[in-house]
């Protein structure tokens, strides 16, 4: 019996000597690969970087990813070098709040790589104290210039929100209140079908998440004040994949 067991503690120790071994970047890279990486990109964001950056040149610098992605010239990023290279700190140009919706992944159409954004994610792209607590951090400790609410064409959340879904959770029911304003703001048929109602809405819910997180943060809205940060509101579509800045005040969209 006692053999046994030993038998199992030896079997779960070896087991996960190479799960650790199969979960490491470095190990997986063959040799092919080591020989093309040197025209990947390998570096990352420093503290120089950062401190040289406005927060418009870090706004021109998604906006041109988003361009890069939408035309599929992603710059070629060696992302085992980039994890080596941020291990011991990390120094992200701009915080993104977006949701969490799987068509909407934040580095990729933005096309950033590791330790370049803080990407806080939750259903509806809402503000609540565990958000603006992340958000304080990435901006006001860790030095980032850029603050982007990025809602999304067709959002499930705010459609759930405009037909008032309920599935029984209170926690769900809560999530959906902080979108309630916005739909009740915007005129016209609470309906999540028209396309045109459902954007408006979509899109003051962003608007008012900007408006929020300057009302409810002295800290972000300080560092504006200061110029030190900029905050936007953001919009991206599923259809071509292009992120298109909204305006601060208004529903409509600037057309670049
Ligand atoms: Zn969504």
């Amino acid at each position: 019996m006692k053999k046994n067991i030993f038998l199992t503690f030896i079997w779960l120790f070896t087991l996960l000597i190479i799960s650790c071994n199969q979960t490491n970047p470095k190990s997986s890279q063959t040799n092919a690969e080591q020989n093309v990486s040197s025209d990947k990109i390998k570096t990352v964001m420093t503290k120089q970087m950062q401190d040289d950056l406005t927060p418009d040149a870090v706004l021109e610098d998604l906006l041109n990813g988003n361009q890069r992605y939408i035309s599929g010239k992603m710059e070629n990023r060696d992302l085992s070098a980039q994890v080596a290279a941020t291990t011991d700190g990390q120094f992200p140009k701009a915080v993104i709040l977006a949701c969490i919706d799987s068509r909407v992944p934040v580095e990729y159409i933005f096309d950033q790589g590791i330790g370049d954004v803080f990407v806080v994610r939750v259903a509806g792209n809402i503000e609540d104290p565990e958000l603006l607590g992340s958000m304080e951090y990435g901006l006001g400790v860790a030095g980032s210039k850029l603050l982007m609410v990025l809602g999304h064409e067709n959002c499930g959340a705010v459609k759930a929100a405009i037909e008032k879904v309920d599935v029984g959770s209170e926690n769900i029911t809560a999530l959906l209140s902080h979108l309630e304003q916005s739909i009740q703001e915007i005129e016209g048929t609470r309906n999540s079908k028209d396309k045109a109602y459902l954007d408006k809405v979509i899109k003051n819910n962003v608007n008012q998440t900007v408006e929020d997180i300057r009302n409810r943060s002295s800290i972000i809205s300080g560092l504006e004040k200061e110029g030190k940060v900029k905050v936007v509101g953001a919009y991206y579509s599923l259809t071509d994949g292009k992120v298109t800045l909204l305006q601060d005040d208004t529903q409509e969209v600037h057309e670049h």
